[in-house]
Order: structure tokens, then C-alpha cells, then sequence
């Protein structure tokens, strides 16, 4: 078994970041270079401004490359919720970020020709319980009548049509929904930010910082940069001098494991549908097929902040287990790859993307931002250049978590609290 992320065993390495030391005059220094940093840079160069990109590690090494591979739309919680929660005007307009957040990755795979299995494939939310269908077909009514007619109510055994599997009671499909090789595209992003003119330096973590009137200076172990706009885009994996994050994300695990290619009667039996699945629990799992037939699957597994080999085995075991119990027929199928990611929680699981501290930030997908963090680079991308706005979650309150500055002490208590709702309802 290979403990490392299949999108970034499977893709070609980035080859086109700078060399020597980091150094230079510019417009913007994008800070991480995943999803939000590159599509950012890319935008930016592409508009004429100087960028730097200054990327801890390598391009696409943090969740970006760490996935499950789905560009879902549709709002994570449920739309009826995020109305709850955010107003009728800005969750429908947080709804209608994500549906053109699909749309963009369509565009720029298009644009930049960049070689990486986008399909729309459609996303089913399945009901694990009875109780959780009937949310389903209360949050279903509201979606096609006020945000998306491009949805439908599956009964059970319709989804069996969809996934060889009885444990369902039924699903929510979202048509807008699509699915891509995540290496694929972090390469081909990073590849065209830089034949657009932007400048990516790799194992360059920002050490420093100094604002100095309207410059920032930005210092990394090989070298200091120096910008008018700083635009920070490193998520869970923030490290570096930027606390104010630090006390607002919460780094949570995530885990994966891969099959071995499926033959064809495999698949027909277990994902005959093909599309993006996720399950309805809280402590839930998503699955999809893979471009060479394995089948991906995930989940929270564990309520940790560690992802290493032996977190990332353990975690891998609990979702074998949770793979039998969905797909018996698969109980003793051999896994090639296991690996975790981090994923950038807020506390109420909305994304967050303004200015603060002196500098530009997006951040807090809340597991849910392989498409928003490519759309929110352009966004922010866009404010910086003065553009008009279109920050979906602009002036969003984000307090600090209190007793909170970094250390997530109380993951394994909401463990438990999630594992205790999910057994009563
Ligand atoms: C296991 C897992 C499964 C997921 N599944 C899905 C899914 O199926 N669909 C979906 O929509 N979303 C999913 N997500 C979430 C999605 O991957 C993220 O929301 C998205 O990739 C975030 O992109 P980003 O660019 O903001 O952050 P990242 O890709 O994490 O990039 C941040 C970068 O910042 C760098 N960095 C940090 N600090 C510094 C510093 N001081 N100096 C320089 N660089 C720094 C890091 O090295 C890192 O490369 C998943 C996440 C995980 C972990």
C-alpha cells in the first residue's frame, strides 16, 4: 500500500518553479500555493500584475492535493440551514458561488487546456437514515424552488440504480456537480500562472513579515520579497506569522483510502451512477470512482489534527471498515493508497475571505473547497486589482475561537458529540 495521496502520485510534478533565492519587487505575494494561491496568481499575472507566489512546500502539497476529488455544489450544511444561519439574500448568493464555482473550473480547464478528467458528474447526498431522508425532502423543496431546479428526489430504490449498495434511503442529486484529477489540475494551474507571468517559489514558508507605509516585506528562509498586497491563501496548513488565522481556523482531519483498479463487473455492482457520493451522518463518508477504476473513499475517521503514516493507517483501517459495511461485496478488496489532509474548519463551516491584519486572506472551506478556493483566487484576485466585488461571504463577523490559538485541545470532545448524534438521530 502506498501511504501517499494518489492525485499527487498520479499527476506530473509541478517542474517550473524558481530557483536561487527569493527575492524581488511586486504587486502582490500570494502566500500558499494551493487552490486559492494559484488560480489567484494565475488571475492576477493574467491581468498584468506582478505576483509572487511563496509556497511552504510544494505546489498543491496541502489539501489541494489531499482530496476526495469532488467539486460539489450546493451549499455543505443544506440550503435551508445556511438560510438559517446567514439570511435568505447571502445564502442563496453563498449557493450561486458554488454552482459558478464548478462553472469556472469547466472555463479554465478549457482556457488553460489543462489535461485532468473534469466531468460533470453529478453529486448524490444519501440518506444513511429514515429520519435523514425526510430532511432531505424538506431541504430538496426549498432548493428547486428558490436556488436550483437542476436537482431531483431519488427514492431508495432508485439510488440502488445509482449505488450497488442497500444501506440508502434514498438521495438528493445535484446535476451542476463534477469530478477531476486534483494533481492533474494543481499542476496545470501552477503551469499557467507562470506562462502568464507569475512567479512560484516552492520550499519558501514565510517566516516574517514587516509592513513598512504601503510595502510589506516577506521574509522566508531563502530570501525576502517585498509587495503592496499580500494575500494570504494557506488554509489548514497555515504556519508562519499570521496568528490572526491561526485563531479562527481549526486544522481538522480528513482521510482516504484507494482500491485497486475494479473490474468492470465491480463496478457495475458498486457505483453503477458514477457520480460524487457523500453520506448524510456527521461523521460521514464520500466516495467516488477514480480515471483508472480504483474507487475513492473517505472520511472524517478520527477526530485528530495528525496526519502522518501511522495516523493516516489508523484512520485507514476505521474506513475499510466503513467500505465493507456500505459495499459488503468489497469487504476484503486490496487498498493501494492511504493518505490524510487537514481541512480548514471556521466554527460555523462558512467560508471566510476579506481583508484583516494588513493583509487579503481566503480560508475555511470547511472541507468543502476544491471549487471555491479556485473561484475565491479570482475573486480575491479581482478586489485586489479593484475590481467590482464579488466576495460572497465579504463582512461575514469571524471572531476568534476562545481558549483557541492554534492547538485543536478539544477535537476529540466534538468527536464524541458528533459519534453521539449520529447514534440518536
Ligand atoms: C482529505 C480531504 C478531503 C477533501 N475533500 C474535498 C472534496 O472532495 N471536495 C471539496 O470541495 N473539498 C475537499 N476538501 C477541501 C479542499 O481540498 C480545500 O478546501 C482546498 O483544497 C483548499 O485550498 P487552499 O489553496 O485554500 O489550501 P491548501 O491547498 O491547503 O494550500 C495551502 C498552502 O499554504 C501553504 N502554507 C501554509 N503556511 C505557509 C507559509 N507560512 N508560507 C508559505 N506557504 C504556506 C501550505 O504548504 C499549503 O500548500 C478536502 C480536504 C481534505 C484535507
Amino acid at each position: 500500500m502506498q501511504f501517499k495521496p494518489y492525485w499527487q502520485h498520479t499527476a506530473p510534478r509541478f517542474g517550473r518553479a524558481a530557483t536561487g533565492p527569493v527575492d524581488g519587487t511586486y504587486d502582490v505575494a500570494v502566500i500558499g500555493g494551493g487552490f486559492t494561491g494559484v488560480s489567484a496568481a494565475r488571475h492576477l499575472a493574467k491581468s498584468g500584475a506582478r505576483v509572487v507566489v511563496l509556497e511552504a512546500d510544494k505546489v498543491g502539497s496541502g489539501a489541494s492535493g489531499r482530496n476526495g476529488g469532488h467539486l460539489n455544489n450546493g451549499v455543505a450544511h443544506g440550503f435551508s440551514s445556511a438560510k438559517a444561519a446567514l439570511g435568505a439574500e447571502r445564502a442563496t448568493a453563498l449557493y450561486r458561488a458554488f454552482d459558478e464555482s464548478v462553472a469556472t473550473i469547466e472555463r479554465l480547464v478549457a482556457e488553460e487546456g489543462i489535461d485532468c478528467a473534469f466531468r460533470r458528474c453529478g453529486k448524490l447526498k444519501l440518506a444513511s437514515k429514515p429520519a435523514h431522508f425526510e430532511a432531505l425532502a424538506r431541504d430538496f423543496e426549498v432548493v428547486q424552488r428558490e436556488v436550483d431546479p437542476d436537482t431531483a428526489l431519488l427514492s431508495a430504490e432508485q439510488v440502488r440504480g445509482e449505488v450497488g449498495s442497500t444501506a440508502f434511503h434514498g438521495a438528493m442529486l445535484f446535476g451542476k456537480s463534477a469530478m477531476m484529477h486534483m494533481g492533474r489540475f494543481a499542476t496545470g494551474m501552477a503551469d499557467a500562472a507562470v506562462r502568464h507571468g507569475a512567479t512560484i517559489f516552492e520550499n519558501a514558508a514565510v517566516t516574517g513579515r514587516r509592513q513598512a507605509g504601503d510595502k510589506h516585506e516577506i521574509v522566508t528562509a531563502r530570501g525576502k520579497v517585498t509587495a503592496r498586497e499580500v494575500l494570504v491563501a494557506t488554509g489548514a496548513y497555515t504556519s508562519g506569522p499570521f496568528d490572526y488565522f491561526r485563531r479562527r481556523i481549526v486544522p481538522v482531519g480528513s482521510f482516504i483510502i484507494a482500491t485497486r483498479p475494479l473490474s468492470d463487473s465491480e463496478i457495475a455492482a458498486t457505483m453503477p451512477g458514477n457520480r460524487n457520493c457523500v453520506t448524510s451522518m456527521n461523521i460521514g463518508n464520500y466516495f467516488r470512482m477514480l480515471p483508472d477504476k480504483r474507487l475513492l473513499f473517505g472520511g472524517r475517521a478520527r477526530f485528530s489534527a495528525t496526519v502522518n503514516q501511522k495516523s493516516d493507517a489508523k484512520s485507514g483501517a476505521i474506513l475499510r471498515a466503513g467500505l465493507a459495511q456500505i459495499f459488503p461485496h468489497l469487504a476484503d478488496v486490496e487498498i493501494d493508497y492511504c493518505w490524510g489532509g487537514l481541512v480548514d474548519m471556521t466554527q460555523d463551516r462558512f467560508p471566510r475571505a476579506g481583508r484583516a491584519d494588513g493583509v487579503w486572506y481566503a480560508m475555511g472551506y470547511s472541507g468543502h473547497g476544491a471549487q471555491m478556493s479556485t473561484y475565491m483566487g479570482i475573486v480575491m484576485a479581482d478586489l485586489i486589482l479593484g475590481k467590482p466585488d464579488r466576495n460572497p461571504v465579504g463582512g461575514l463577523a469571524w471572531p476568534a475561537i476562545a481558549g483557541y490559538a492554534g492547538k485543536p485541545w478539544f477535537l476529540p470532545m466534538v468527536g464524541l458529540y458528533y459519534k453521539m448524534l449520529d447514534r440518536i438521530r
